[in-house]
């Protein structure tokens, strides 16, 4: 049993059964005992890799799209802000391409665990810190290049249910001290088409500020797994992964990973005009990540069949490269 388990339960017997959101936001960010707050997850030793970790490059294609972004912009001084850096690696990797491109970014990084702060630290010399993007300085003539990977999945996520009672929320509550899943009693709006829906007004406060800041000039790069209208999936999607596996998300609470599926024409709409999504391996082809793995092999013979493994992961379909969505967009501004 753990301790979090404890402050979930007493929580449900004093006001009821609680969203999936505060759920998620008690399991991840508990100040105390969250997943995130008190491990690095990242990696064969932990629960799960994210693209950066499989390799270098990823991080190498995107700083090629800041390249291009940072062009838009005039070539001007500017910030680039990553939004839940995990261990700094895609953070790194896009400086290392940034400064030989001859671009030299204001780095900040916005993350609330002191163990992956840490963490980034080590990797990205000079960077500065900040627990959410409201709290990162704007600054005249600095225009911003923002770049979140696998940080969107991890938002506190509301979930609705359509019965023929009408749309109840999908709730967590407690039976014979075991957590269960319930619902709340009918509501009547209706909220989509479908027979599900899942919003989280974390994701949209924080893509909504995305646009406020990039919208009279900047860019943002949004790498997450997700759907739009044509693979929608059929039900609900909060899914748990602990050691590399599937767990039950209700299952000892802040030991596993939590996350949804983000929603890209949703997030693109918020985004603002212009911005356009692509499957994460047709995104990473165009910036030239074949010829990379070509290069890379030339250079190591001996490593040519673990970088083009690296490759297929990263881009194959069956792999990350379509349930992998990219969403971008650049306001090169009224220079
Ligand atoms: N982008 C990294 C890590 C993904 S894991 C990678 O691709 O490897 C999710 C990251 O978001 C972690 O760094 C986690 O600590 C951070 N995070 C989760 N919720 C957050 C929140 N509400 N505010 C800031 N950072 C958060």
């Amino acid at each position: 049993m753990t301790a979090l388990l404890d402050i979930i339960r007493a929580e449900i017997a004093a006001t009821g059964p609680m969203s999936t959101a505060r759920y998620m936001e008690l399991c991840l960010a508990h100040p105390k005992h969250g997943y995130y707050m008190t491990r690095d997850p990242l990696g064969a030793a932990g629960d799960f890799t994210t693209a950066p970790e499989v390799s270098q490059m990823f991080g190498e294609m995107l700083g090629i799209w800041v390249a291009e972004a940072w062009t838009a912009l005039g070539a001007v001084p500017f910030r680039l802000i990553e939004l839940g850096p995990g261990r700094g690696t895609l953070m790194a990797d896009m400086v290392r391409v940034l400064t030989r491109m001859g671009a030299d970014p204001d780095v900040w990084m916005v993350e609330t665990s002191p163990t992956l702060r840490d963490a980034q630290a080590t990797r990205v010399p000079g960077a500065r810190w900040a627990d959410r993007l409201e709290a990162v300085p704007q600054t005249p003539n600095l225009p911003e290049i923002i770049v979140a990977n696998e940080f969107f999945d991890a938002l506190p996520v509301v979930q609705h249910l359509r019965t023929p009672k009408g749309w109840c929320e999908h709730q967590v509550g407690a039976k014979d001290g075991r957590l269960v899943w319930g619902l709340g009693p009918p509501n009547p709006s209706r909220l989509t088409p479908g027979d599900w829906s899942e919003t989280s007004p974390v994701a949209n406060g924080v893509s909504s500020e995305i646009r406020r800041r990039i919208d009279q000039g900047g860019a943002a790069l949004i790498i997450d797994y997700g759907y739009t209208a044509s693979d929608r999936p059929s039900g609900l999607t909060l899914q748990a992964v602990r050691g590399h596996r599937r767990a039950d998300p209700l299952d000892a609470p802040g030991e596993a990973d939590l996350t949804w599926l983000v929603d890209f024409d949703h997030l693109a709409c918020v985004l603002g005009p212009g911005a356009e999504i692509m499957p994460q391996g047709a995104f990473l082809a165009a910036k030239g990540i074949g010829q990379r793995a070509e290069a890379l092999a030339r250079a190591a013979p001996d490593r040519a069949d673990e970088i083009a493994g690296q490759l297929d992961r990263l881009t194959a379909t069956d792999q990350m490269g379509t349930v992998f969505k990219t969403l971008s967009r650049i306001v090169p501004g009224s220079v």
